[in-house]
């Protein structure tokens, strides 16, 4: 029996986990759920899982939340609030595995600190790969922790590498990725009306049901951006080792092109429980509770090189990764107060490759070889963003 903490067991990720999770209750028992504040969520999902820990992250929510337990079954559970606490259930003795499915720069401590301390982690959460690379791949290689990719395209780009291979190995018969992209909702719109584009359009994603910070990512084409520079944390590759492909269908979820010319290709419903139980059960495999791909209904699959002109954002990642240092830090500081200033309807869609270039524009690039030197350059983005986004909405 494994112990699992679901870190942001209330988003769509941490939802999908839970739901495999119940599943494999001979196999696995949640021993820490982690929320910011939906404490109405982490109540159903407690009744359910029954674990030994829950933090809500916001104070006053985390006293709303242990009034709830009083007089019902679950009254035994311990809560905790504030974000060091998310570092304490990471790393009990407890917990075997951890889900890092927190959302942006505010997963990176935990995910880091269950790295540190040996674990397992499932790593939904690709900003704290992009923000600490180095120090991630070192605190898993260091404690012998086994890191596993949730991402559905690192998911299958591991999948498709040979048997045997760990997160961080290169592989020199592998010489490139082809790292499928579904081009998201503004894929054929017209080019001049992306300014115009609303925050409700742009999280109606054509495939994927997700949260809204990745959704806005997708349509951006951002989210391939992280992606690209997790791949090459992940797999030990170079920037220019990863084509993006855009593939409308998600049915591919990525391919390894290898040096005989083999191409492997991992596919599958467009549901995140696949890789997510891929990962449980690695290096077994388990049932997920997805339907079994119908090939006939699929019928056809395309394939196209992403236009740059429609998507700067991912333009600005690779120029982000190719400068290095602290530079995919503040792409990601810069990008995630853009995409909530949009979301905010502060600023248009436009706007967020602009407010992430302007700001990428006025730092000097800096080893990231310190965790105290990342969280200080994502602090520094952060504010330097804000002042673009007051300079351009008067
Ligand atoms: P979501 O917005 O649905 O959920 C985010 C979770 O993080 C929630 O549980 C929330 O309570 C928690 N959270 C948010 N801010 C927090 C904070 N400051 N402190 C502590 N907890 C906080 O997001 P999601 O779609 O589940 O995505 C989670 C992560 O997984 C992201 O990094 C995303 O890029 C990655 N991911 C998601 C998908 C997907 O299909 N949803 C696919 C691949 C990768
Ligand atoms: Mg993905």
């Amino acid at each position: 029996m494994k112990g699992i903490c679901v870190l942001g067991a209330t988003g769509s990720i941490g939802v999908s986990t839970l739901d495999v999770v119940a599943r494999h209750s001979d196999l696995y028992k949640a021993v820490a759920l982690t929320a910011n504040n939906n404490i109405d969520l982490l109540f159903e999902q407690c009744l359910i899982h029954h674990p030994k820990y829950v933090v809500v992250v916001d104070e006053k929510k985390s006293v709303a939340f242990a009034e709830k337990l009083i007089n019902t079954d679950i009254a035994d559970i311990k809560v905790l609030s504030g974000a060091e606490a998310l570092e304490y259930v990471a790393t009990l003795d407890s917990v075997d595995s951890v889900m890092a499915a927190i959302v942006g720069a505010a997963g990176l401590l935990p995910s880091l600190a269950a790295a540190k301390a040996g674990k397992t982690i499932l790593l939904a959460n690709k900003e704290a790969l992009v923000m600490s690379g180095d120090i991630f791949m070192q605190a898993v290689s260091e404690s012998g922790a086994q890191l596993l990719p949730i991402d559905s395209e690192h998911n299958a780009i591991f999948q498709c590498m040979p048997a045997g291979y760990t997160s961080g190995k290169q592989v020199k018969e592998a010489r490139r990725i082809l790292l499928t992209a579904s081009g998201g909702p503004f894929r054929q719109m017209p080019l001049d009306q992306l300014a115009s584009v609303t925050p409700a359009q742009a999280v109606a994603h054509p495939n994927w049901d997700m949260g809204k910070k990745i959704s806005v990512d997708s349509a951006t084409m951002m989210n391939k951006g992280l992606e690209m520079i997790e791949a090459c944390i992940l797999f030990a590759m170079t920037p220019d080792q990863i084509q993006v492909v855009i593939h409308p269908q998600s049915i591919i979820h990525s391919m390894v092109d290898y040096v005989d010319g083999t191409v492997l290709a991992q596919m599958g419903n467009p549901d995140m429980r696949v890789p997510i139980a891929y990962s449980m059960a690695w290096p077994d495999r388990f049932e997920s509770g997805v339907e079994p791909l119908n090939i006939f209904d699929v019928r056809r699959m395309d394939f196209e090189e992403p236009n740059l002109e429609r998507f700067p954002c991912l333009r600005l990642a690779y120029k982000a990764i190719n400068l290095g240092g602290t530079m995919p830090t503040i792409l990601n500081a810069a990008n995630e107060i853009a995409v909530e200033a949009f979301l905010s309807e502060e600023v248009g869609f436009t706007d967020i490759p602009l407010i992430i270039e302007r700001c990428m524009d006025q730092f000097e690039v800096r080893p990231a070889d310190t965790l105290a030197v990342i969280l200080e350059v994502d602090q520094q983005a952060r504010v330097v963003a804000k002042q673009v986004i007051n300079e351009l909405t008067p």
